[in-house]
């Protein structure tokens, strides 16, 4: 579904990404694993065209779509969650879910996706007329996926959506993205929480200083002594 094909990333003359290759299967979980700035987040955010790679290629359902703007690659059907929640405070909740959809045009269908998205955050539905800078972190982070699945997306793209979570909440968040994935939804997650995001991952990819440094299934991942060292607390 998704071929990233070494892919450098630059911030002005700072190299974030080194010739990152991966691939996403149609009906995945796939998590990034890494360390704080390892580079997830601008992985992320050359998919979603938010950053262009300077060199490499970003293919999607066959066709490039490295250097096109984020808008259009929406329209595709990529989403993306960005850190931090980044829901627009001012405005109701039922009117941030309707941000989501502004790209579309098939009312019945954003009507549906509407009473979906209420149906895996009954929370939302209790709160859709009160404005978004009032809910809680949690909610928030509700409100930002609830958000990106108004898009419709094939691929959604969810970055430390456990981040500031108290854990009764996480555990409920991982739960909705299988719940997400099993609708027919493929996901690529990043996670500071890799127990948590090998749990419910296929495949992983380990993320050092700007390079792929491991991949593979979520089973080999959690039973190889490197990674339990380095990311799940040694045990
Ligand atoms: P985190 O979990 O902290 O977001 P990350 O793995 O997502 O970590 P990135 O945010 O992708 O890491 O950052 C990768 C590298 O790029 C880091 O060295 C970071 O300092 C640098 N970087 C990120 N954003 C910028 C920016 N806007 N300008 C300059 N450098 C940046």
């Amino acid at each position: 579904m998704l071929k990233v094909n070494g892919i450098d990333v630059f911030y002005g003359n700072i190299q974030a990404l080194h010739g990152v290759s991966l691939e996403i299967n149609q009906g995945e979980i796939v998590t990034l694993i890494g360390a704080n700035g390892a580079g997830k987040s601008t992985l992320l955010k050359a998919i979603s065209g938010l950053l262009k790679p300077k060199q490499g290629d970003i293919v999607y359902e066959g066709t490039s779509i490295s250097g096109r703007a984020a808008q259009a690659i929406v329209k595709e059907g990529i989403s993306h969650v960005p850190e931090g929640r980044r829901v627009f405070a001012n405005m109701t909740v039922e009117e941030n879910l309707e941000l989501g959809a502004f790209l579309r045009k098939d009312k019945d269908g954003i009507r549906q996706d509407f009473a979906k998205v209420y149906e895996l955050f009954p929370r939302l539905l209790e709160r859709k007329k009160q404005l978004s800078g009032t809910l809680s972190g949690g909610e928030q982070q509700m409100l930002a996926m609830g958000r990106a699945l108004m898009a419709r997306p094939k691929l959604l793209l969810l970055d430390e959506p456990s981040m500031g979570l108290a854990p009764l909440l996480v555990k409920t968040i991982f739960r909705i993205i299988e719940e997400i994935n099993q609708a027919g939804t493929t996901v690529l997650l990043v996670e500071q929480n890799a127990n948590m995001a090998l749990s419910i991952a296929d495949r992983a990819y380990v993320i050092e200083t700007g390079r792929v440094v491991l991949s593979g299934t979520a089973e080999e991942l959690n039973a190889s002594d490197q990674i339990k060292m380095a990311y799940l607390g040694g045990h």
